[in-house]
């Protein structure tokens, strides 16, 4: 089967009805219908398209050699610098769709199941190890355009340097294993887009110290027992024009209850194997095919941030100010430093015994690690720069009143009448202080690890003998030299 449409896909996660609760109630209506998820499904509905698209077509997929037909580029393993590059072009084209704002377009799970499918031989002779049913799970998903959600973080109940010695009570773990396959009780977090894909793929904690916890799966979404459990929703009601990016891309979180859920044996790829499933998450292609993923898609963000900004300092005219100049110079600094460190991936690319092409892990390690601290500080100079102009912000149905003339000439800027400017400064809101806009600056900071052990895995495995070799050299000058 070859690359999907939107309106497969929409059909797809409405057939599926997968157990969603949202704001006390199970969803039992059609999912794509329903007010919390219609505007990121459609959106979603709308990426998909792309792939179909005459115009796009060629940067969006490749041919399948198992079926000859044509797939999703971002199931493709790279085999070469140019294979990376087109990868960096897809995942851009996609993001380009939301302002980088959906986190989980498709691409991004895409990314990780190929990593996984692109590390097979860390699984190898491995015990309860089973490549060959992780490749059948990927072949599967690559030929079928399958989407995916994640969990793989335990719930928040105690983070204590001695948790471990804790009797675990709320955890996803293995509580039996029978002929059928493993039996997984207990919860994880979170899955953004849980509840509106097709499968969900299932891993243990980085770090896991217990054989009961260490695991590796891919179930669909609808698997008896599976509960998504959403937080509400940062969807409002209203138009386009008043929430322009909440009312589309708002992706949705929720906590997954595996309700003693049977995973059949062909869907496990791993079980009670600690030093397995650490391996192929810290050893694999996992951290530079996925961290590749992310800060592609995090230019194109800053390239909105940038916009927005801009425009905010032309619409008021704030342009002869210095530290408005300045403040407009940090987000470019950002972007060009992201854009450079993704490059230098790509052109420092190693090849595995295998011939697959890894981007080089410690630039990608730094953009987003990077990232998490100047995502925050991007939202705060748009809102420094937008002041008051954040606030006055009436919606749109006030422009279609008697007072509607007067707020379009009391509210007009530079060559612009009073909707437009509010339009702008409604994106600037909705884009960093909306729910939904303060949502994307948790996001940016956590959804790939806390900042904090992240940079601590930069510092642990940063190659800095040529800088030791260098202060040797001046230690070992005597005086007189
Ligand atoms: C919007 C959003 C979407 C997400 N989507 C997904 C998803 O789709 N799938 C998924 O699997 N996960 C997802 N996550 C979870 C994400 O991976 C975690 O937030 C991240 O790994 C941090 O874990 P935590 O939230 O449990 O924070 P915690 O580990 O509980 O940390 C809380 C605080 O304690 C500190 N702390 C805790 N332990 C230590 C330690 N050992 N050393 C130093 N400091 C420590 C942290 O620095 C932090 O300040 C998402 C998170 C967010 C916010």
């Amino acid at each position: 089967m070859p690359i999907i449409t939107g309106e497969d896909y929409k059909k797809r996660i409405d057939s599926l009805k997968s157990e969603v609760w949202f704001a006390g109630n199970q969803i039992e209506s059609k999912i794509s219908a329903h007010p919390a998820f219609r505007g990121v499904i459609k959106s979603q509905a709308e990426l998909y398209d792309l792939q179909n698209d005459p115009g796009l077509k060629k940067e969006m997929v490749f041919v399948s050699e198992t079926t000859g037909s044509e797939i999703g580029l971002s199931y493709l393993i790279p085999k070469s610098k140019e294979d990376l590059a087109k990868r960096r072009e897809m995942i851009q084209h996609w993001a380009r769709h939301s302002g980088g704002l959906m986190g989980r377009s498709p691409d991004y799970m895409n990314t990780v199941l190929t990593s996984f499918a692109a590390s097979l031989s860390v699984l190898e002779e491995e015990e309860n190890c089973y490549p060959e049913r992780l490749l059948k799970i990927y072949e599967d998903a690559r030929e079928k355009d399958l989407s995916f959600t994640h969990t793989f973080v335990n719930p928040q109940n105690n983070r204590s340097k001695l948790s471990f010695l804790e009797q675990d009570i709320t955890n996803a773990r293995i509580v039996d294993r029978n002929e059928e396959g493993l039996i997984i009780h207990g919860a994880k977090l979170l899955a953004t887009q849980g509840g509106i894909t097709d499968e969900i793929l299932v891993f243990s904690s980085p770090g896991v110290q217990d054989s009961a916890h260490s695991y590796g799966f891919s179930i669909p979404s609808n698997t008896k027992g599976v509960k998504f459990i959403c937080r509400e929703s940062f969807a409002q009601a209203g138009s386009v024009y008043d929430y322009p990016l909440s009312s589309r891309f708002e992706e949705m979180d929720s906590i997954v209850i595996f309700d003693r859920v049977l995973v059949p044996w062909d869907r496990v790829f791993l079980h009670d194997n600690i030093r397995a499933a650490t391996n192929l998450y810290a050893n694999g292609k996992f951290i530079p095919f996925t961290l590749h993923q992310i800060a592609s898609r995090q230019i194109i963000k800053t390239e909105l941030l940038l916009g927005i900004a801009q425009k905010i300092v032309d619409t008021i005219n704030i342009s002869d100010y210095q530290h408005v100049k300045s403040k407009v110079a940090e987000i470019v600094k950002g972007l060009e430093t992201m854009k450079a460190l993704v490059l230098k991936s790509e052109y420092e690319a190693g090849v595995d015994s295998s011939g697959v092409v890894i981007p080089q892990k410690q630039p990608l390690y730094v953009a987003v690690n990077q990232f998490q601290e100047l995502y925050p500080r991007f939202a705060e100079i748009i809102q420094i720069l937008g002041a008051s102009g954040m606030m006055t912000i009436p919606a749109e149905e006030n422009f279609n009143t008697p007072i509607g003339s007067q707020l379009k000439h009391v509210l007009q800027g530079v060559e612009v009448d009073g909707k437009n400017r509010v339009a702008l400064f409604r994106l600037a809101w909705d884009m960093t202080m909306s729910s939904f806009g303060s949502r994307q600056t948790l996001y940016e900071r956590f959804f790939f690890g806390d900042p904090i052990r992240l940079s601590q895995t930069i510092y642990q495995t940063y190659d800095d003998s040529d800088s030791q070799k260098l202060v040797g050299r001046f230690l070992s000058k005597k005086a007189d030299q």
